[in-house]
């Protein structure tokens, strides 16, 4: 017979999986000899089996639930529906995962009219006794039987209102009475049946409605939230209930060992006295401190507080406890991890590990990585926060706090960004449309839409605060408005979001920056990964002030320097279109001229190779292209140039890769439908001269660059090896820049990155040429510098053929968000703009595998890369460029993988020197 019930007595705290947190937590506190009412807990492998056989209670649960309770009875001397000394129990919900809020429990199960007149016999508190009643149906018809709470709530605030003090402990026995009536009559008009007196009848069906709570909407959409798999499970406690209501000797609370907000080594929480259950999280009065406990029950403070130290002790945790006072009696009815916030995780880790409870190994494997990003964006001060009107909370997408005016189009957000204005775009939903305005928006807000919705995912991406899935505001995108609870917020109204929190406050909330050298645990947690960890962590950095960024977050090194993103800038984007416009036509001339010398040289007593030679110079001194494009390099050289000197000085000592022009170049030129109607334009109203001219060449240009498929088309080293001039002037740059460091103490590790090369030869004929500028430059300059010269993996066939290329290459970077588009064969803004969110939504894919490295087809190739590599070159340098290199998973994969480093966002850093070291460490499972 499958054993579906366990006696407290029988549990531990390892059988979480199978008796959920709190029937272990109860188990486990019963064992250590804690004050826990006896009780007993249902399995979450029955809860499953109840689903599996349509929901019917599995063979023998039911005898073997009531054999249990047999043995509660004969512990605690009660009898269940006994009016003589009646037994009453709460049946409580309990997953492997704690889902605060999302599931059910009922309190006071065992009360019919004779048990309850037999309680207030047998206690001398008729009161209390019929506090315990209205309560026991209060609880039944909402959890149980889905009878909407505020019906309950009105009938209880009527009564309330009538009394003096209008509180809950003001009603009269007498008013409890009526309540119980209304009560009574209200459960019989809503569901056509009576309140059921047979105590064995509630108990069986409170069982089921917590079990049927675990499929409810609000348990499912946590647990899509939070990552928890729906086949868990929840368990079911029956435990014997305790009285914090019989009087002012009794009370109920909660605490946690330490501030869950600050991480503060202090008991912190709030009781209540004369009060049961959830009154002190409902709120219905208002609670106390848990410190003035200490006044109001001296003896009951002191041991609460024991246990606390013993508890936390034994977890070697924090713990988050429930506890009962019933007329002086102090009872434990729960203790499971506390969950805190960013802050309190790190300094609860640290400060565990100074006090010699945990290792800094466990230290490391505390701190959830993903969460310190919280630590190191903007965030509400806190006290500014309390001054701001709370409007709603939605889903908390992507963290980090905003503030700014309220506007409701992508065109306006855009137009009032780009003004300086600071902007919350928000949307009832967002879709690609909406991608301009997101850019320059502070914050994003929607009303609909999951955490894997189309505003997270692309806010996420792009470090943004988005608060989705507001359901209680109701956004008119038409009248530029939204409104909830009676309030409206219309366009240019400030408004502030918590990406972190989920809150949305009407008015302005001043944000703090965050100073990474003033978080001295976070300082000293990251000090102990980085003893750890065996990944080197890198930052993709385009600038100095990113580059000096990196190296304050502790980034070693460089790993994506991209130069693409200079050519953008106002006074040098005139010179980029001067040298695309005549590449072709110059490069040309120049490439017979380069044909011709080599002919010469091939056979230098030719006469007609000498003839030839002589035309295609005069052919190429003569054409206003060459002249133009080698003028338009001649005036990049310094522009770049500068920029790497900046670079290399802000990274003094470490390596740095500079990855030559890699996107198409069309996206340098004005957009080709914007010429095509400035052209029609100036055509239609008869304009004519020099500007229509020029546009009409610009047009011309962009058009003969246009292709069908430009992310597969003329980029990368295609490029480079189509336009060399363009590529050795970054080579130029580059060394020039490292010299000029070098020569003043600067020391300079410069490592040259030729992207998208998907064939061996495509680097035997442009690295070579490419190292011969290198060498000339510190030839003239006469420095020697520490270089090295590499390439992308980003093309399936470089992976696969990557024992080839390592035979030029001296390193590989992984850029894995190429390498995932052309595995799978997406374009990745075509993909999440049209189906991939909903792939990963109806899990067709486990993730989005632009985010989470999808270890199972790109992993794969990147595996064969390193081996195949490492096979040909021994000290084949490895890392990885792509966004996944701040992803934990992704980073937990290249540990695995044997790659030397993985390369992120300067933000990023801190969070991948943890992940880095957790990898190291092997996996955990932390309590979600
Ligand atoms: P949740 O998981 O939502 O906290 P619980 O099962 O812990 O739900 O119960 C809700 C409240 O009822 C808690 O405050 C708990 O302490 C209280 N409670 C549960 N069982 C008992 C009991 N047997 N005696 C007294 N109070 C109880
Ligand atoms: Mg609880
Ligand atoms: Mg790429």
């Amino acid at each position: 017979m499958k054993k579906w019930v366990y006696l407290f007595e029988e549990g531990n705290k390892d059988m979480r999986d199978l008796l959920g947190g709190k029937g272990a937590g109860v188990a486990e506190m019963t064992n250590a000899g804690l004050p826990v009412p006896p009780g007993f807990t249902i399995t979450t492998e029955a809860c499953n089996e109840y689903f599996r056989i349509g929901k019917q209670f599995p063979d023998s649960l039911w005898d073997q639930a009531l054999a249990a309770l047999k043995t509660i009875e004969n512990k605690t001397g009660k009898k269940f529906g006994d009016p003589g000394n009646p037994l009453l129990v709460s049946v409580r919900s309990g997953a492997k995962f704690s889902m605060p809020g999302m599931m059910d429990t009922v309190l006071n199960i065992g009360l019919n009219p004779d048990t309850q007149a037999g309680l207030a016999g047998l206690t001398g508190n008729p009161r209390f006794a019929q506090d315990a009643y209205r309560r026991l149906i209060q609880m039944f018809g909402k959890t149980v039987k889905g009878i909407p709470g505020e019906k309950f709530e009105h009938i209880l605030n009527k009564h309330k209102a009538k009394t003096k003090g209008k509180q809950d402990t003001d009603l009269t026995t007498d008013r409890l009475q009526d309540v119980v009536k209304e009560y009574k009559a209200l459960y019989t008009k809503e569901l056509g049946v009576e309140f059921p007196d047979d105590v064995v009848e509630q108990l069986r069906q409170g069982i089921e409605a917590v079990f049927a709570s675990w499929f409810g909407k609000r348990a499912v959409d946590y647990r899509n939230f939070s990552k928890i798999s729906h086949d868990l499970g929840t368990g079911v406690n029956v435990q014997t209930m305790v009285f914090g209501n019989m009087g002012d000797d009794s009370a109920t609370g909660v605490a946690f060992t330490r501030d869950p907000a600050t991480g503060a080594k202090e008991l912190y929480g709030e009781y209540l006295a004369n009060a049961q259950g959830e009154d002190v999280v409902a709120g219905i009065r208002t609670p106390k401190k848990i410190v003035e406990l200490g006044d109001d029950m001296p003896g009951v403070y002191q041991q609460f507080e024991d246990v606390a130290v013993r508890l936390e002790k034994h977890y070697r945790d924090v713990q988050d406890l429930e506890f009962t006072v019933e007329r002086g009696k102090l009872y434990m009815l729960q203790t499971r991890t506390g969950k805190r916030t960013a802050k309190a995780a790190v300094k609860i880790a640290v400060d565990l590990a100074h006090e010699g409870l945990i290792t800094k190994e466990e230290a490391i494997q505390r701190v959830e990585p993903s969460q310190i990003n919280q630590l190191l964006l903007p965030r509400f001060d806190d006290k500014a926060k309390q001054s701001g009107a709370f409007l709603a909370k939605g889903l908390n997408a992507s963290p980090g706090a905003a503030t700014g005016v309220a506007v409701f189009d992508a065109d306006t957000a855009e137009a009032w960004g780009k003004n300086g204005k600071a902007v919350i775009l928000v949307r009832p939903e967002t879709n690609p449309d909406d991608v301009h305005g997101m850019l320059v928006a502070k914050g994003i807000l929607t009303q609909r839409g999951g955490a894997t919705s189309h505003a997270a995912v692309v806010a996420r991406g792009l470090g943004k605060p988005c608060v989705a899935g507001t359901e209680a505001i109701r956004v008119d995108d038409d009248r530029k408005l939204f409104s909830v609870d009676g309030k409206t917020i219309t366009e240019g109204d400030f408004i502030s979001i918590d990406g972190s929190t989920g809150e949305v406050y009407a008015g302005p909330i001043a944000t703090i920056e965050p100073d990474f050298s003033q978080e001295t645990e976070l300082i000293e947690l990251l000090s102990w990964a980085d003893e750890i960890r065996r990944l080197g962590v890198w930052a993709n950095a385009d600038y100095p002030k990113d580059a000096l960024k990196a190296r304050e977050f502790g980034a070693e090194g460089i790993g994506l320097c991209r130069t693409e993103h200079m050519f953008f800038e106002q006074e040098r984007l005139p010179f980029v279109q001067q040298m695309i416009l005549n590449a072709s036509e110059a490069q040309s001339k120049l490439d017979a001229l380069a044909r011709a010398e080599a002919d010469l040289a091939r056979r230098p007593e030719n006469k007609d190779a000498k003839k030839a030679l002589a035309a295609a110079k005069k052919a190429a001194a003569a054409s206003p292209a060459v002249k133009a494009y080698k003028r338009a390099l001649a005036r990049l050289l310094p522009f770049q140039r500068k920029d790497f000197e900046g670079i290399f000085k802000a990274m003094d000592g470490l390596p740095v890769i500079i990855r030559l022009i890699d996107p198409p170049l069309h996206e340098f030129l004005p957009s080709h439908d914007d010429l095509l109607v400035q052209v029609t334009e100036m055509r239609t109203k008869g304009q004519k001269g020099k500007r229509l001219r020029e546009a009409e060449r610009m047009l011309a240009a962009v058009e003969s660059m246009r292709e069908m498929n430009p992310m597969l088309g003329l980029r990368g080293i295609r490029l480079g090896i189509t336009y060399p001039d363009i590529l050795k002037m970054q080579v130029r740059a580059i060394f020039e820049a490292a010299c000029n460091m070098q020569a003043k103490g600067i020391q300079v590790k410069p490592e040259v990155m030729i992207p998208l090369t998907g064939h061996v030869n495509e680097l035997a004929v442009s690295q070579g040429a490419l190292e011969a500028v290198a060498q000339q430059v510190m030839q003239a300059k006469g420095v020697e510098v520490e270089y090295k010269f590499g390439t992308m993996i980003e093309v399936p066939r470089a992976a696969l053929t990557a024992g080839e290329i390592a035979r030029y290459a001296q390193f590989f970077s992984f850029g894995t968000n190429d390498l995932t588009q052309t595995t799978y064969g997406y374009s990745r803004d075509d993909a999440e703009g049209k189906f991939l969110l909903r792939y990963v939504e109806e899990k067709v894919l486990p993730a989005n595998p632009f985010q989470e490295l999808d270890r199972d087809g790109v992993g794969q190739l990147v595996k064969m890369a390193v081996e195949q590599g490492r096979a040909t070159r021994a000290d084949l340098e490895v890392g990885i460029c792509g966004e996944h290199g701040g992803d934990p998973s992704s980073i937990e994969f290249c540990h695995n993988a044997g790659l030397n480093y993985v390369s992120c966002s300067p933000f990023r850093v801190p969070i991948a020197r943890l992940a880095a070291a957790q990898a190291a460490l092997g996996a955990v499972v932390r309590d979600k």
